[in-house]
C-alpha cells in the first residue's frame, strides 16, 4: 500500500466517523463494548463516491457497496468489502465475489439459489472459517464472511477450489422442501455455468477496477 492509499484509509475513516460514531453495543454485563469500524478495503473499491441516478455525487452511505462505482469494475473479481474487528479481538472480513459485470449481466434466480446450495455446501469440506455465504439481491455475486484478516489469494483459491467442486456435482445440495424454503427453485445447470463462466477468468479475479 502506498501513501496514497493509507490517506484514502484516513479519508474513509474521518468521514464515516463523522456521519455515524462507532456502534456501541451494551455486554450482557450492562457494560458497553465498541466494534471497530474498520474502512479498510482494496484501494480500488471504495475510492468512488456515491452517486445519483444522474451521477451526481452524494456523500458517503451506511453500506460499503453503495460507495463502489458499479460502472468502473471489471468482473468476475473477488474483493474485500469490509473487515470488523470484533470485542474478543476476533475479525471477519467479507468478500465481494462478483460473477457478473455489473447492470450488463446477471445470473438467473434458480442459478443464484443453486450456486448458493452448492457453494455453502462444498465450500466447508475445505475451510473451518467460513461465517456465511449469501447472494446479492442484484443477482451478480454473492458475499462470502470468512473468520480472519483480509487475504485476498488465499480466499481466491478457495473459491476456485469450491466451485470446482460444484462441477462435479449430479444434484444440488439440499434441494428439496424439507431443507430448503424454496425446493423447486433451483438449477444444477445454471449454477454449473455460472461456475464455469466464473473459473474461465480465473487469472482476472484479483483486479477489480476496469
Ligand atoms: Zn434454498
Amino acid at each position: 500500500m502506498g501513501s496514497g492509499s493509507s490517506g484514502l484509509r484516513r479519508d474513509l475513516r474521518i468521514s464515516y466517523e463523522m456521519m455515524a460514531p462507532a456502534a456501541v453495543y451494551p455486554s450482557v454485563r450492562g457494560r458497553s463494548r465498541t466494534f471497530s469500524v474498520d474502512r479498510r478495503v482494496d484501494s480500488a473499491g471504495s475510492a468512488a463516491v456515491a452517486t445519483r441516478n444522474d451521477g451526481s455525487m452524494t456523500q458517503k452511505m451506511n453500506v460499503e457497496s453503495f460507495n463502489l462505482d458499479h460502472t468502473k469494475v471489471a468482473a468476475p473479481f473477488i474483493r474485500v468489502a469490509d473487515v470488523k474487528h470484533l470485542p474478543a479481538g476476533d475479525t471477519l472480513t467479507k468478500y465481494d465475489v462478483r460473477f457478473c459485470q455489473p447492470n450488463a449481466a446477471h445470473l438467473e434466480m434458480p442459478a443464484v439459489h443453486s450456486v448458493e446450495h452448492s457453494f455453502a455446501e462444498c465450500v466447508r469440506n475445505h475451510s473451518d472459517t467460513v461465517i456465511d455465504f449469501g447472494p446479492m439481491g442484484c443477482q451478480t455475486g454473492f458475499y462470502l464472511i470468512m473468520v480472519g484478516e483480509p487475504d485476498v489469494p488465499a480466499t481466491c483459491d478457495l473459491v476456485e477450489t469450491t466451485l470446482k467442486d460444484i462441477l462435479t456435482l449430479d444434484a444440488v445440495p439440499a434441494a428439496n422442501t424439507t431443507q430448503c424454503g424454496w425446493g423447486a427453485h433451483h438449477s444444477l445447470e445454471g449454477a454449473q455455468a455460472a461456475a464455469r463462466g466464473m473459473l474461465a477468468h480465473r487469472a482476472e479475479w484479483e483486479q477489480v477496477m476496469a
